[in-house]
C-alpha cells in the first residue's frame, strides 16, 4: 500500500525538525473506558481542540515506511494546559501489503480504532466528516498526573493488535504555533483518497474527464492505474 506515501512524506515536512517530546512505546496501564464513555463539562479540566480551537485528526496507512512504535509531542502536556487549546492527532501506521479488494474496508476498521477505545479519564469527540477529534480530559486525570504520551500509549496499543499492523507512530501536536491549516490540508487528501479507494474498487466506470475525483487521482501515484486493473478484472 503505497497510496498515502506522498501524504505522508507532507505530513513529516510539517513535524520534522520541530521540538519534540520522544517517548517508545510500553504497555499502557490506563484502563479501557469503552467506545461509550462519556465525561461530563462538570468534571473535565478542558477540552483538546475545544471552543472551536483548530483540530485535525488524521490516520494515514503504508507498507513502504516503518516505524519504532513511538510517541511524539509538539507542545505542551497535560501539566502545562490549562484551557481549551488547539490540537492535532496523526496515526501512521506500517501495514502489511494488502490486496486491493480489501484495502478499503481495512483501512476502514483501522480508522474505527479511536472510536471502540478510548482511556478511562479522557472523552474523544471525532468526526470523521469534519476530520476533527477533540479529547476532553478530566479533572481526576490532571489530579493523577496522567501525561497525553500515556494516553498516546494506550491508543497505540490498541492500534498494534491489529493483525494488519506491523508498526506505528502517534503524533500530538498542542503547539499554538503549529501549521495546523497545512495539516487540514493533508488530511483532506488522504480523505479524498480513502473515497476513491472506495469508489475504485466499486465502480466499473473508468471516465477521468467526468469523474469528480480527478484532482485526487492525478496526485496520488498509482491511483488510475488501480482502477484501471480493477475495472479489467471486472468484466
Ligand atoms: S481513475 Fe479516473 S475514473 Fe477512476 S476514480 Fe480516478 S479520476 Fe475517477
Amino acid at each position: 500500500m503505497k497510496l498515502y506515501d506522498g501524504f505522508i512524506s507532507q505530513i513529516n515536512g510539517l513535524i520534522n525538525g520541530r521540538r519534540a517530546l520522544t517517548a517508545e512505546y510500553s504497555p499502557s496501564s490506563l484502563e479501557n473506558a469503552g467506545k461509550n464513555n462519556v465525561l461530563f463539562l462538570k468534571d473535565t479540566a478542558f477540552e483538546l481542540g475545544g471552543s472551536g480551537e483548530k483540530c485535525v485528526s488524521t490516520l494515514a496507512v503504508t507498507s513502504s515506511f516503518k516505524y519504532s512504535n513511538r510517541i511524539r509531542l509538539l507542545g505542551g502536556d497535560i501539566k502545562d494546559i490549562k484551557s481549551d487549546c488547539p490540537f492535532a492527532k496523526i496515526v501512521l501506521l506500517e501495514i502489511e501489503e494488502i490486496d486491493e479488494e480489501t484495502a478499503f474496508e481495512k483501512i476502514r476498521r483501522l480508522e474505527q480504532i479511536r472510536y471502540n477505545f478510548c482511556p478511562r479519564g479522557f472523552m474523544s469527540r471525532a468526526s470523521a466528516i469534519s476530520m476533527r477529534e477533540q479529547i476532553r480530559v478530566g479533572k481526576k486525570t490532571v489530579k493523577d498526573k496522567i501525561s497525553l504520551v500515556d494516553y498516546a500509549k494506550f491508543m497505540l496499543g490498541e492500534y498494534l493488535k491489529d493483525s494488519i499492523v506491523k508498526s506505528a507512530e502517534i503524533i500530538l501536536v498542542t503547539d499554538r504555533s503549529f501549521d495546523y491549516d497545512g495539516l487540514i490540508s493533508v488530511s483532506e487528501k488522504i480523505k479524498d483518497t480513502t473515497s476513491a479507494l472506495n469508489h475504485i474498487l466499486d465502480n466499473v466506470l473508468f471516465d477521468c474527464k467526468s469523474c469528480n475525483l480527478k484532482e485526487i487521482c492525478d496526485e496520488v501515484e498509482g491511483m488510475k492505474e488501480l482502477h484501471m486493473k480493477t475495472v479489467n478484472q471486472k468484466r
